[in-house]
């Protein structure tokens, strides 16, 4: 595998490192105060929408969404991405800046692959234009929940409707004021479906009723405001069919599609 860089991502790079420079750098001080100030808990530091705005003026918005999604995408490949999630990654958190972080990434990713086009208008324009954030609804507390095909929770149909109860955890961005969409991972075949076809996922939007957001999770004494880690409670909670993404007992296939790039920005974050 060839990794030297193109002229493409040559020119990327070091219009990043000079927004990096310019517009990050000097804050990272300031947002890290106020994020961890406990009186601005669950609140959004002020000065991160006119990054986010003179990044997408510069050409730096949305580069993790692979060519393949034509119409949506800058154009790179992961290969080419993971240079410059390298890059964003020398300050933490400051992907959201160019609208590159998770779990909107890999949220935005399922919608574009699997989405229905009306999925896609109501959700995933106002993701990749940086308008909402999402959460990824799959981990349990009652279930070894690194194999997905162990997770409980369901998702039972009736009528025009499908109903999910469950209790879930660890799920990033929950506590986020502007996350508006929760992906959940959820059972609805029964335990004689092929293990790898039991589960699908639904888009639930957040305030339906039944969400219930039970505490927020501390890791290693931070609570990573303002998106966290909540624990969360799902009883009857009731949303129309056509938000099954794919169909019934698909859940494992997304996810798969789903974690596979995730996990390369994850790790070029780390490096940088
Ligand atoms: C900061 C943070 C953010 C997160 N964000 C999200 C999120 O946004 N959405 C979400 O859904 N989840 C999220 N998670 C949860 C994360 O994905 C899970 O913690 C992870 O998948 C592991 O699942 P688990 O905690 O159930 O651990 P387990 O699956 O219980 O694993 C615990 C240990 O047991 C081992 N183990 C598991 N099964 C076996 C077996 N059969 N035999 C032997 N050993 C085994 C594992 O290797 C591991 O060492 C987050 C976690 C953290 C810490």
């Amino acid at each position: 595998m060839d990794f030297e860089y193109s002229d493409k991502v040559q020119d990327l790079r070091e219009r990043l490192m000079a927004f990096m420079d310019e517009h990050v750098y000097p804050i990272e001080r300031e947002r890290d105060e106020f994020n961890e100030d406990p009186a601005n808990r669950w609140v959004r530091w002020p000065g991160i929408e006119p990054i986010k705005a003179k990044a997408k003026e510069a050409g730096l918005w949305n580069l993790f969404l692979p060519h393949e999604h034509g119409q949506w995408s800058p154009g790179l490949t992961n290969l080419e991405y993971a240079p410059l999630a390298e890059i964003m990654g020398r300050v933490i958190g400051s992907s959201e800046f160019f609208n590159c972080s998770a779990p909107d990434t890999g949220n935005m990713e399922v919608l574009a692959l699997y989405g229905t086009p009306e999925q896609q208008e109501r959700w995933l324009k106002p993701l990749l234009a940086g308008e909402i954030r999402s959460s990824y609804v799959m981990t349990e507390p009652g279930v070894a929940s690194s194999d997905a095909t162990n997770i409980e929770t369901t998702i039972v149909a009736d009528g025009d409707d499908y109903v999910i109860n469950g209790r879930k955890w660890w799920i990033s961005s929950a506590m986020d004021p502007n996350t508006k969409l929760y992906i959940l991972l959820g059972k609805t075949g029964g335990d004689n479906a092929p293990r790898h076809q039991r589960h699908s996922q639904i888009l639930i939007p957040a305030g339906t009723p039944g969400v219930e957001i039970v505490r927020p999770l501390d890791v290693f004494h931070a609570v990573h405001s303002p998106g966290g880690h909540a624990e969360m409670i799902f009883k009857d909670v009731r949303v129309p069919k056509e938000n099954l993404i794919l169909g019934e007992g698909r859940g494992f296939e997304i996810a798969q599609g789903r974690l596979g790039p995730g996990r390369i920005h994850h790790c070029m974050r780390l490096i940088g």
